[in-house]
């Protein structure tokens, strides 16, 4: 083993890296760096068994920096000594120059297997260097190790050598620049996926809102209907609400050929009532008979409804005559039972109703018209012959009014 402090036993082809190259200009090398030794540095790790290559690659290699970092040389003077300071330094060594031939033939190639199978290193350049040209066969080495250069140390003029750093040092930047764009890509594509969870989760929750609150305003809005279609006082259906129910009924049983029955009913002498007992009183009273009207039907087609003032009327669809009459017994009875005083009534001491009661098969063309006029007139005539009565309106016999034969007796 050579001293390495013995310049004597250079090489021809060591002292070839003394030769001075004035005119040898590098872009991205600056020769003099003052403030090199405060700033990072770029690390270097010198392979080799002859001590004289160590000194004479740092000499040539003085005051060099690349992009305003100087250099820092470790040295290594076999292959294992090469292994035991990579396992060390190699995740901050930028290139290795390596020996070939050392402790055996192939040490330096031992060396490339270890730094990149073993420590996984395929950052760290590696410069192959042989005095022995012809012992390891340049193609496959070339081919077989992950390395990046091989140059015969005869050919390391200075020049050369600066050309082999710093294309070393480019490499290694890139390299490394690449690897914290890769790593940085690596971060944004977890941060993106984060997001993108987050994202899922926080539609998922939306939609959930969504459909809850889709839910209520579907629940709302039946009740604004309802409410819209609700008699504010007598709380049954408006006139509204009759109207559009008599269309549709009128159209359905139009279709079906199915009768529609309807009967129009009157408070007897209620302006009288509101007179006594004073309209929050009347209100009550209508209050009441309407409820009463209400709970006399029992089919989900027929229909209560407030037809206007103390008016009422009921529909009563797939109703014949026979039927519609037997609902006005009940209607009657059923006010009766209320038995609401009415001193200023003429009919009865208690509240009344009179009923006109009509029935039709609707036909397509046609409108409700016709059955709200007959019953309208039915119940006038069950109105002018006495009150407390229905009266019935025969389509067979044209205008003729039937009173009903169960009609209570003037009292
Ligand atoms: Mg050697």
């Amino acid at each position: 083993m050579s001293n390495p402090n013995d310049l004597s036993e250079l090489n021809a082809h060591d002292e070839l890296m003394f030769v001075e190259d004035e005119d040898f200009l590098l872009e991205d090398a600056t020769l003099d760096c003052e403030d090199a030794l405060e700033t990072a540095t770029w690390t270097v790790v010198i392979v080799d068994d002859e001590p004289a290559v160590h000194q004479a690659t740092q000499l040539a290699l003085n005051n060099f920096a690349f992009e305003g970092k100087p250099l820092k040389f470790l040295s290594a003077y076999s292959g294992e000594e090469g292994k035991q300071l990579l396992s060390e330094h190699h995740s901050e060594t930028a290139f290795v120059l390596l020996d070939v031939v050392m402790e055996t033939h192939d040490a330096g190639l031992n060396v490339v297997q270890y730094i990149r199978e073993e420590l996984n290193n395929h950052k760290v350049r590696i410069i192959l260097r042989t005095g022995h040209p012809g012992e390891a066969p340049e193609e496959s080495v070339i081919l077989n190790y992950d390395i990046n250069d091989y140059t015969l140390k005869v050919e390391l003029t200075r020049k050369r050598l600066l050309t082999t750093v710093i294309t070393a040092l480019r490499s290694y930047r890139d390299v490394i620049t690449i690897d914290q764009q890769r790593q940085e890509l690596a971060q944004t594509l977890v941060h993106l996926e984060k997001v993108q969870q987050q994202l899922t989760v926080y539609s998922q929750a939306l939609e959930i809102k969504v459909a809850e609150r889709t839910r209520a305003l579907e629940k709302a809005n039946q009740e604004l209907k309802r409410l819209a279609f609700l008699d504010g006082l007598t709380e049954i259906a408006n006139r509204r609400y009759f109207d559009d129910y008599l269309l549709q009924q009128w159209q359905i049983l139009s279709q079906a050929q199915q009768p529609l029955a309807l009967i129009l009913a009157d408070v007897d002498l209620f302006k009288s009532y509101n007179d006594i007992y004073g309209h929050q009183s009347g209100d009550a009273c209508l209050k009441q008979v309407a409820q009463a009207l209400d709970q006399v039907l029992n089919r989900p087609t027929d229909l209560a409804a407030r037809f206007g003032g103390e008016e009422f009327a009921i529909v009563l669809p797939y109703s014949d005559l026979k039927g519609a009459e037997q609902i006005a017994e009940i209607i009657l009875t059923t006010v009766r039972e209320l038995a609401l005083p009415h001193e200023g009534s003429s009919v009865s001491k208690w509240v009344t109703l009179s009923l006109g009661v009509s029935r039709i098969f609707p036909y397509a063309d046609s409108s409700p018209d016709t059955l709200i006029s007959t019953a309208d007139q039915a119940l006038y005539k069950a109105k002018q012959t006495g009150r407390d009565r229905y009266c019935i309106y025969h389509p067979s016999s044209g205008l003729e009014l039937t009173l009903s034969p169960s009609m209570n007796p003037i009292s």
